[in-house]
Formats: structure tokens, C-alpha cells, sequence
């Protein structure tokens, strides 16, 4: 204030010592009137060049200058600065938002009074099929064309979610996704998505499995109440009698076998995979299963099977023993009860090109088509439902093999031929595999 009082005063003695010097009072007042008229042109400049900065308001533009304008412009910077420190790190942490919900597994959308996108995450993109930058203010019903999804919207009744088809038909697109509306401030609304792909696959699968085995075990159950019943009511000979007490124990043994494969498959899924486990010696496992279906083929073929071992060479496995052994009789009772009486089948250990072992089973028998091979390791899928019956078949026998090889770090092969028999590998890495001599 002190220096625009000088600067003004200077100036008006200045005029008026220029107005003294051409002697005349008339140009004295003048010259004060001149000097005050310069100093406001001055100070109006300066002024200006504040008003100017302050348009802009950039702390590190601030203008340089004295006095009181000087003290303004440095109180303003100050200000400015401190706002821009506030506004930098609410910035940060909009980002820092903006990351966490995009790196959200969900998709989030967040729509304005009228439903117009304001913001969506990748994610939600994805499962809505639209573009999280080219698509924001455009209208959420008219991007999501579903009538559902349109009627919940109008609806109002944003308490429970809502399930639609996914935008397909990219594979990273999910089928089937899950929407919630939950509102929020002044009539804005954030929109949560799911992919319940997944979910919806795994409840069907529990449906088709229920089914599957409430079919599997009904027919015996209705089999042999139905023989119950016959007893109760009918006064037997002794031949039907045993007959029927034969039969009814068959049906029996089914679902006992049914059950029991049921439990290894459970404890296959639900328990982790065997780490090294013990080394156990490949030919041992080889002679157990073989005398199984030796044992097998008397039972059930009038002509038996020529079960012939194939020799291989001398190896340790490693892995669990009960886990391995039911996987290859697995596959050799396959061969057993879906060749033909008096067929070949060859059993053995090889080593596979690529590294690792496997123990493979080739049969004589009919083969499998091939439109039938990707499926086979599908509970209760059956190619020959009849001939699976008969011998006592459950349907689960390859999903069990199929199991234990993946736990043991492997996987089943298929090779067939209709007309010509197949061979059924187990393969197991490396890994599971050494010479018997080095150990
Ligand atoms: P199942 O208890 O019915 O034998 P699996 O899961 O063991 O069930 O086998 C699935 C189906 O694969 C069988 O129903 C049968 O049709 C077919 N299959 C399995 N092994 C053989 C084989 N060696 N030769 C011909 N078909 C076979």
C-alpha cells in the first residue's frame, strides 16, 4: 500500500515539477493531473496482468511484481499451489480407484440419472459387448438389448439380480452373466456384472449327475422290490426261489459296485494329488492285474480270453499303488467284458517317444467309432449301453482311469478302430518313471 502511495505521489510531484518549470500554475495542476492520470494507466496494467494469471490460474505462471500487487499475486500463488497439491493427489487416488475396480473380476458400470454410462470397468464391457470409451453417454438399454434386462431396468426393483445371455460370440465372452442394479446417490446407479458361465455349466453338470445316478440305481431297486414283492405275495418253488434270490443279489452287487465307484470317484476329486508317493515295481502292478482278469474272463466268457502280458521293460513307477492298480484293471476289465469270448488282449508297459511310460491294454474286440472317443472318459457315457449292463458296467470306469492318470500328472489315450479292437493307454511323465536297476 506504502509503495502505491509513493509511486502515486512521485509521479504527482513529478507532473507538477514539470508544470512549475514552464512557469504557469494552469500547467502545475496539469502536471499533478498527468502524473496521477500515468500512475492509474500503471496500476490498471498491473492489475490486468494479475486478472489475466488469475484466468489461468497456474501457480508456476505467477507474475512478477512489487508492492501490493506483488503481495496479492504471492497470496493468490500460494492458494493456487495448494489447490493444485489437492487436486494432484485426488487425482491419484481417482486412479488408484479406477485401477482396483478395473482389475475387479466383476464388471462395473456406473450410469447417470437417465441411464447413460458414465464410466464401465473392461470387464463389464466384455460381458456386455460394448466399448468402455466409444460407448460412454450412450444409453444402457440401448446397448443391452435384452428384454429382461430392459424390463428390470423400467422395473425399478433393483433388490435381487437378474441372469441374460452373454453378448457371445467371442469364446472370452461368457454365455451367461449376471446383472445388479444397486442406486446410489442422486438417482445414479452402479450396475455389478458376473459371469456365471461357470456356475450355470457346473449346476447342469449336478442336474445331468443326480439323474444319471437316480436312473442308475433305480432299476435295480425296481428289480428287486418287484422280487421282494413276488416272494411276499406268491408261495415259491425251491428253484424259482433261488432263482429269484440270485437275481435279486446280482441287482445287488450292482449298486454295491455302483456305490463303490461312486466313492473312488468322490475321493479322487476331493482329495490333493499323491506327491512321489512310493516306487513301485511296474511288473508287480502288471501280474496283480492280470491275474484279476484272468480270474474275470473264466467268470463271465464261456470260451475265455488268451491274456498275454507283453513284455516291457523294467521299470519303477511312482505314485499311489491303489490308485494305479484300479486304473489298469480298469481297462483291462473294459477289454475283458466288451471283447468277444476267446479274443486277444495284450496288457504291458512301454516306453513313450516323447519321454515317460504307459501302460497300455489292446483288445480284439469290436472297436469304437470314433465320433464316440472324446467322450468316453464322460460319467455313465457308454458306447455299447447293453453289453455295459450285462457285465456289470457302470459307466464310471474311464472317468475313474481318466482321473487317476491326470492326479499322476498324465492322461489317458484312446486308439480304435471299429472292426479292428483298441488300446487304451495310461501315460505318466517322466517324472514318475526310472530304470529298476538305478534304484
Ligand atoms: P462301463 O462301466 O460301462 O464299462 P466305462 O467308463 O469303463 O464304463 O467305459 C465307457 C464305455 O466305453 C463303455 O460303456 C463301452 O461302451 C466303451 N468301452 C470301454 N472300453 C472298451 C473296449 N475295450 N472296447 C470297446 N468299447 C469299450
Amino acid at each position: 500500500m506504502t509503495r502505491r502511495a509513493i509511486e502515486l505521489l512521485l509521479l504527482v510531484a513529478l507532473g507538477a515539477v514539470w508544470g512549475w518549470a514552464e512557469d504557469s500554475p494552469g500547467f502545475t495542476l496539469g502536471g499533478c493531473l498527468l502524473g496521477a492520470l500515468t500512475w492509474s494507466v500503471l496500476d490498471g496494467l498491473r492489475a490486468r496482468r494479475v486478472l489475466r494469471w488469475l484466468n489461468k490460474a497456474e501457480a508456476a505462471r505467477a507474475p512478477n511484481l512489487g508492492g501490493a500487487w506483488g503481495e496479492l499475486v504471492e497470496r493468490c500463488r500460494k492458494l493456487i499451489k495448494k489447490l493444485e497439491k489437492k487436486a494432484q493427489s485426488s487425482d491419484a487416488r481417482l486412479e488408484d480407484f479406477l485401477a482396483a475396480i478395473q482389475a475387479s473380476p466383476n464388471g462395473v458400470v456406473l450410469l447417470d440419472s437417465s441411464g447413460r454410462i458414465e464410466w464401465s470397468n473392461l470387464t463389464a464391457a466384455n460381458h456386455l459387448g460394448f466399448d468402455p470409451q466409444r460407448d460412454l453417454g450412450q444409453y444402457v438399454r440401448n446397448l443391452v438389448r435384452n428384454p429382461a434386462f430392459t424390463a428390470y431396468l423400467a422395473g425399478g426393483d433393483f433388490g435381487h439380480e437378474i441372469q441374460i445371455d452373454g453378448p457371445g460370440p467371442r469364446p472370452s465372452q461368457p454365455t451367461k452373466i449376471s446383472l445388479q442394479v444397486h442406486p446410489y446417490g442422486k438417482k445414479r446407479k452402479l450396475m455389478i456384472s458376473r459371469d456365471v458361465t461357470a456356475v450355470q455349466l457346473a449346476e447342469a453338470m449336478r442336474r445331468d449327475f443326480v439323474a444319471n445316478v437316480s436312473h442308475e440305481i433305480r432299476t435295480p431297486l425296481t428289480v428287486l422290490s418287484g422280487f421282494v414283492e413276488t416272494m411276499q405275495s406268491i408261495p415259491l418253488e425251491e428253484a424259482d426261489r433261488t432263482r429269484y434270490l440270485d437275481l435279486m443279489s446280482q441287482q445287488a452287487h450292482r449298486m454295491q459296485t455302483l456305490v463303490s465307484d461312486l466313492l473312488t470317484l468322490s475321493r479322487l476329486e476331493g482329495s490333493p494329488s499323491p506327491g512321489p508317493g512310493e516306487w513301485i515295481d511296474s511288473g508287480e502292478l502288471l501280474a496283480h492285474v492280470v491275474q484279476e482278469a484272468r480270474g474275470l474272463t473264466q467268470a463271465i466268457s464261456a470260451t475265455p480270453h488268451l491274456i498275454e502280458p507283453a513284455s516291457g521293460p523294467d521299470l519303477w513307477v511312482s505314485g499311489a499303488k491303489t490308485e494305479l492298480l484300479s486304473a489298469m484293471s480298469n481297462l483291462l476289465s473294459n477289454a475283458v467284458r466288451y471283447t468277444p469270448g476267446g479274443g486277444t488282449i495284450r496288457p504291458g508297459w512301454r516306453m513313450r517317444e516323447e519321454g515317460g511310460v504307459e501302460f497300455f491294454v489292446s483288445d480284439s474286440g469290436p472297436g469304437i467309432a470314433a465320433e464316440h472317443l472324446p467322450r468316453l472318459t464322460e460319467r455313465f457315457y457308454r458306447v455299447d449301453r447293453s453289453r455295459s449292463r450285462e457285465t456289470g458296467g457302470t459307466g464310471l470306469g474311464l472317468a475313474i482311469v481318466k482321473h487317476v492318470a491326470q492326479r499322476h500328472g498324465g492322461h489317458i489315450e484312446v486308439q480304435s478302430t471299429v472292426g479292428a479292437g483298441s488300446t487304451f493307454a495310461i501315460a505318466l511323465p517322466p517324472s514318475r518313471v526310472r530304470q529298476r536297476f538305478s534304484g
